[in-house]
């Protein structure tokens, strides 16, 4: 009988990601793309404003300009001598009087304050007159030039993701096209004998040991999500020259391979193998709960070598370290300079009695009352857990946590985006 390899040590989390990261340069490039098309992109180049926003003084109110010299006592009467929407053009102010004037509207040079319409009384007449029944102080209901933007003013970074927000501020500087990163070309593949497609046999007819392939859904949703183009090789059987043969057809049209599954040490994990006869391996073995079995590697092309990264199996393993370890990767790749997962103080409603060796990630979801709940079955094959939970106590290694603790919450919103 051949003795087992001795078990390598245990990367910590900290420790494997810088590492990753370390490989993950940003791909050569830059596309420029219409606004409307560019939320969830990494952009290429700071984005400097030509003008300022907003581009002169104007109302935030619907009302009337005037000058608060002419309304200092309460029940003045003012002319009211133009009127000014949003997009008109205002007259200078003539002294004594006031304009009608809409939210948005330029405020007319010589008025230093704006008093709205229900602070005012209209008299008919010609001129109508308004009389102003509270006195204005200077400035009031102004929103004044430049105070959002000056120009000049970097509004966006090179290295920041856009977010919808960001979308409307790139366009509130007049940018109808942005310049972003490429996007990474992604080749994904499951691993698994016993892996069935849904739609492939029905659940009524599976064969005993099958399971439908649930990890090839969130991993091409989660790659897609962050601006990558999946090309989606299916499943790939348990087998070393099938194993070798797709790996090497990926590494040509790809910079980067994501597989699921084949990634431990047992006879039928033939991922580590394989990508050792077509390049570099590195199989890290993770200090973490769930997510042990994780490796990343390079496959030689007559190009750019191309990524390889090894998921776990199981699939809460292979979804916790997506957003913990290829979430930041990918981003990388394009360019994104804030990868790092966030943390917050939260108050655990919940006991955990069982420390583990490793550092874990459970999952938890927010409740009413400001706490934490924990999903009741954590272990790395309850996919519900994952849709069940709003985030993940980050919980250090050899740490039980008693009801009332203070833990660190990770929100998975921002990991899965
Ligand atoms: P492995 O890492 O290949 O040893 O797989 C670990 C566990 O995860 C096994 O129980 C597999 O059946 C399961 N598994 C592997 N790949 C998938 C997948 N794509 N979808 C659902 N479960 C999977
Ligand atoms: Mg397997």
């Amino acid at each position: 009988m051949t003795p087992h390899a001795p078990r390598p040590a245990l990367r910590p989390l900290d420790e494997a990601l810088a590492e990753l990261l370390s490989h993950a340069k940003a791909l050569p490039g830059t596309e420029h793309v219409s606004t409307f098309d560019a939320d969830g992109r990494v952009l290429a180049q700071d984005l400097v404003s030509a003008l300022q926003v907003p581009p002169q003084d104007n109302s935030s109110m619907d009302g009337y300009a005037l000058r608060c010299a002419d309304a200092a006592q309460p029940g003045a009467l003012l002319p009211v001598l133009q009127r000014i929407p949003a997009g008109g053009v205002a007259h200078a102010l003539v002294p004594g009087s006031a304009a009608r004037i809409f939210t948005g509207a330029p405020i007319p040079p010589g008025a230093d304050a704006v008093v709205m319409q229900e602070d005012c009384e209209l008299v008919a007449g010609d001129p109508a007159q308004v009389r102003v029944l509270k006195a204005p102080p200077a400035g009031q209901w102004i929103r004044r030039a430049g105070e959002d933007i000056q120009r000049g003013a970097t509004v966006l970074q090179q290295g920041q993701r856009l977010s919808p927000a960001a979308l409307g501020l790139a366009a509130s500087i007049g940018l109808a096209q942005l310049p972003v990163a490429p996007r990474p070309k992604v080749a994904l593949f499951s691993t698994g004998d016993e892996l069935v497609m849904p739609g492939q046999v029905p659940p009524e007819r599976m064969l005993p040991g099958s399971i439908y392939n649930s990890n090839r859904f969130f991993l091409r949703a989660l790659l897609a999500r962050l601006g990558c183009t999946v090309t989606d090789l299916g499943i790939v059987p348990d087998d070393r020259q099938a194993t070798i043969a797709a790996l090497q057809s990926a590494a040509q049209h790809h910079d980067l391979i994501v597989t699921s599954g084949g990634v431990s040490v047992g006879e039928e994990d033939h991922i580590k193998p394989a990508v050792q006869a077509l390049g570099e391996l590195s199989l890290w073995q993770i200090a973490m709960k769930p997510g042990k079995p994780f490796a990343y590697g390079c496959i030689d092309t007559p190009d750019a070598p191309c990524h390889f990264i090894g998921l776990p199996g199981n699939p809460v393993s292979s979804f916790v370290t997506f957003v913990l370890l290829v979430r930041p990767f990918v981003l990388s790749l394009q360019g994104a300079t804030d990868t790092a997962m966030q943390s917050i103080a939260a108050r655990a409603d919940f006991t955990w009695a069982r420390a583990d060796k490793r550092r874990e990630f459970l999952r938890v979801r927010r409740n009413a009352a400001g706490g934490l709940d924990l999903f009741e079955n954590q272990s790395s094959g309850v996919l519900t857990s994952t849709v069940w939970a709003d985030g993940l106590v980050d919980n250090p290694a050899g740490q039980t946590i008693a009801r009332g603790d203070e833990v660190r919450f990770v929100g998975l919103g921002a990991l899965i985006g």
